[in-house]
C-alpha cells in the first residue's frame, strides 16, 4: 500500500466525512478504525428483524452544506419522522419539553414551590457551574426533583463538579426546536400556558437504522479509491521536527501519511505521542438492545428516566423512529446504562438484565414480563466527553500536546472532545478537509455548535 495523503483514525461520521471529501478532490485517504464495523457512535446493530442504534438518533440541521452533503449520500433513501419524547417525573410520564396538558399533572406541592421559584429568581454566582445556572433559570425544585438526580445518574460525577456547558449543551440537545423556549422555568411557563403548535421534523435512513449513513457513506469512500482498515489501530508514531514522519500500524504496516488526522480517543494519541494523557474522561455507555413481543405502553421516541430507584437513563422505543425497526407487533427497546469502561457493570453487564427489566415492568413501558425477548448487551466505548468544571483546561492540554506537529489535526466529537451531534462532525469534517487542501480557517468548535 502506498502512503496516503490522509491517514484517518476513526470511522466515525467525522473520519469517513472527512475521507470522503479529501477522495473527492483527488487525494488519498486510508482510514483505521478498532471496531469490526464502521460508523462509531453512529453505528446501527442488527439482530435478525430488528434493528438498534446506539441510543435515540435523529438528523436535524440547518446548515445548508451538512444538508446538502446529508443528501448527497442518502439520496432518496431517507424518511422524515416527527419528534416525540417524554420524561419519567413522580412516577408518570409527561411529554417532553412539558406541555400545557403536564403542567395540570404535576403534584399540587411540585406546582406550588415551582411557582414560589419563578418568584425567587435570581443570576447564577458562578458563571460556570451546572448547578448554578440550572437552578437559576428552572428553580431549585425542579433542580433538585430532576436537574440533579438524572443528570448524577447520568455522569456518574456530583452536579457540584459539573460545568454549565453540559446544561447549556443538553437542553439544546433535547429540545432542538427553537420554537419551544425552554431556556428557563419562566419561558417553560410561559409556552406551557401559551402553547404554539410544535411539529419537529427531523430526517433518518429508510432502511438499515442511523448507520446506513455511516454504511453508504463508507461505500462511496471505497468507490472513490478510499480504503477502510478495520479492527486495526495505530500501534506507534514517530515524529521528527514538528511532523509526524511515521505511523504503525497494529497490522504490522508502516505508512509515512501526509497528514495524521485523529478522530479517537485522546488519551490513547498521548501515550502515542509518549506524553502524559490529558486529564479528560470519557463516559461508556452498556446498551440493553431489547427484543419485545409486542407493542410497548408508551409511544414515545425516546424518554427520560431521573429517578434514583432506577439504574436507566435513557430508554428508546426503536420502532417509533422508524417502523422497519422492528416486526409489526413487536417492538425493540434500546436501554442505556452510563459508566466507565472497565468499571461498575462493564465486566459483567448481563447480571442487570433482571434488573433492568423488572424496571421496565414497574415502570409501566412494558405489560409484563413475559413480553421479553431476545436481549443484546453491547459496550460502546467514550460515548460522552465529561463536561466536568475542568474540562477546557484539560482539553487545552490535550491540544497543546498536538500543536507541535504541523500535519497532526484532532476531529469530531471524540477526537475533540466534544458533546455533539453527527451534523456537528460531519461540519467540522468538512471545513477541516477545505482547511488541509486550500487553507481555508477553520471555525470554532463554539461558532460549529450553533450550526
Ligand atoms: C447515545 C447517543 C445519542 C446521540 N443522539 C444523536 C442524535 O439524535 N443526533 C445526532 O446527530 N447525533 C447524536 N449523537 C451524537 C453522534 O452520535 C456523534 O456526534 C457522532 O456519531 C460522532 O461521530 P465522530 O466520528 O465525531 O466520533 P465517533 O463516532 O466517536 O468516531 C470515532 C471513531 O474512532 C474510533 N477510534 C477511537 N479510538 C481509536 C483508535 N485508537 N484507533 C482506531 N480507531 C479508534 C472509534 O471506534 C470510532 O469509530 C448521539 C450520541 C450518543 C452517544
Amino acid at each position: 500500500m502506498s502512503d496516503p495523503d490522509f491517514l484517518v483514525v476513526g470511522a466515525g461520521v467525522a473520519g469517513l466525512s472527512f475521507a470522503h471529501s479529501v477522495l473527492g478532490e483527488k487525494r488519498s485517504a486510508l482510514v483505521v478504525e478498532r471496531n469490526d464495523h464502521v460508523g462509531g457512535l453512529a453505528r446501527s446493530y442488527r439482530y435478525g428483524d430488528f434493528w438498534f442504534d446506539v441510543g435515540p438518533k435523529r438528523f436535524h440541521t440547518e446548515d445548508q452544506e451538512v444538508l446538502d452533503f446529508l443528501f448527497s449520500v442518502l439520496g432518496d433513501d431517507h424518511i422524515v419522522v416527527g419528534r416525540s419524547s417524554a420524561v419519567h417525573l413522580f412516577g408518570r410520564y409527561f411529554p417532553w419539553p412539558l406541555d400545557h396538558r403536564a403542567l395540570f399533572r404535576l403534584p399540587f406541592k411540585v406546582m406550588v414551590s415551582s411557582g414560589l421559584d419563578l418568584l425567587r429568581r435570581s443570576a447564577p454566582k458562578d458563571e460556570n457551574s451546572f448547578t448554578e445556572y440550572t437552578r437559576s433559570r428552572y428553580g431549585d425544585t425542579l433542580y433538585r426533583l430532576f436537574f440533579k438526580p438524572y443528570t448524577e445518574k447520568f455522569l456518574q460525577i456530583p452536579c457540584e463538579d459539573v460545568h454549565v456547558d453540559w446544561a447549556k449543551t443538553g437542553i439544546n440537545r433535547a429540545v432542538i426546536d427553537k420554537r419551544v423556549k425552554s431556556e428557563s422555568l419562566f419561558d417553560l411557563v410561559r409556552t406551557v400556558l401559551l402553547p404554539t403548535p410544535v411539529d419537529t421534523k427531523f430526517l433518518y435512513p429508510s432502511y438499515g437504522g442511523f448507520g446506513t449513513f455511516c454504511e453508504k457513506i463508507a461505500g462511496q469512500v471505497r468507490e472513490r479509491g478510499g480504503d477502510i482498515l478495520l479492527d486495526n489501530t495505530v500501534r506507534s508514531i514517530e515524529t521528527d521536527g514538528g511532523k509526524v514522519v511515521e505511523v504503525a500500524l497494529a497490522d504490522g504496516r508502516r505508512l509515512r501519511p501526509g497528514h495524521l488526522v485523529w478522530s479517537g480517543n485522546l488519551k490513547a494519541l498521548a501515550r502515542l505521542l509518549g506524553k502524559e494523557p490529558p486529564p479528560i474522561r470519557y463516559l461508556s455507555t452498556i446498551l440493553y438492545n431489547m427484543e419485545i413481543d409486542r407493542d410497548v405502553l408508551q409511544q414515545q421516541q425516546w424518554i427520560y428516566y431521573g429517578g434514583q430507584d432506577t439504574v436507566l437513563s435513557r430508554v428508546s422505543v426503536t420502532n417509533e423512529m422508524a417502523d422497519y425497526m422492528a416486526p409489526k407487533g413487536k417492538a425493540g427497546l434500546c436501554v442505556e446504562v452510563t459508566g466507565f469502561e472497565g468499571k461498575g457493570h462493564w465486566g459483567n453487564p448481563e447480571a442487570l438484565i433482571p434488573e433492568i427489566q423488572a424496571d421496565l415492568v414497574r415502570l409501566k413501558l412494558v405489560s409484563s414480563q413475559s413480553d421479553f425477548g431476545g436481549v443484546h448487551v453491547e459496550r460502546v466505548r467514550d460515548t460522552y466527553p465529561i463536561y466536568d468544571l475542568d474540562y477546557k483546561e484539560s482539553f487545552a492540554k490535550a491540544s497543546g500536546m498536538v500543536k507541535p506537529f504541523e500535519n497532526l489535526k484532532l476531529l469530531g466529537r471524540t477526537g475533540a472532545y466534544w458533546y455533539n451531534n453527527s451534523d456537528h462532525s460531519m461540519k467540522m469534517a468538512l471545513q477541516m478537509a477545505r482547511h488541509l487542501l486550500k487553507g481555508t480557517p477553520m471555525e470554532a468548535k463554539e461558532a460549529l455548535f450553533r450550526v
